[in-house]
């Protein structure tokens, strides 16, 4: 099985030069590698329709989502799109927010307690009340805005 032995990767898309007809072909990972988020090796068939031979890819980054957005902006600032960039810099810092909620809250308790978390140490933990807190605060701000819509609208 023959490589692609020039790759670029993005948050959303792997490309690779098929060995076979030399056209650089992009893969989304959604679309056509089953939402692959690190591919360590897959079979692939080339997307031009006149090559369709199959061939493999490898050597994707290993960075987390949140840092392939950011570094995804790079690009972007060389290329002077600025507000295209801020958008990339923006959904990066969301996406590392989730990731870090998503490490705090589902990950921690199993490596802090050796894969054996206690159920009520685990929601004892001062994360998990600092996330119910947040959802609290989030919650209410939600429910303040639709009743406030909800009265307003209500008058028309
Ligand atoms: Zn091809």
């Amino acid at each position: 099985m023959l490589y692609a032995r020039e790759i670029r990767t993005t948050f959303e898309t792997f490309e690779g030069r098929c060995p076979h007809c030399q056209q650089w072909i992009i893969f989304n990972r959604l679309e056509n590698l089953d939402d692959a988020v690190q591919i360590d090796f897959a079979e692939v068939t080339c997307l031009n329709e006149a090559c369709r031979q199959p061939f493999a890819i490898n050597g994707d980054t290993v960075d987390p989502p949140f840092a392939q957005m950011l570094f995804s902006a790079f690009p972007l600032m060389d290329r002077k799109q600025y507000g295209d960039a801020t958008v990339a810099i923006c959904r990066s810092y969301e996406m590392f927010f989730a990731h870090s909620l998503y490490e705090m809250l589902v990950w921690q308790p199993f490596v802090g307690e050796r894969y054996e978390p206690d159920p009520v140490k685990t929601a004892e933990r001062p994360e998990a009340a600092r996330a119910k807190a947040l959802f609290d605060g989030s919650r209410d701000i939600i429910w303040t805005l639709a009743d406030e819509l909800r009265v307003r609208y209500a008058a028309i």
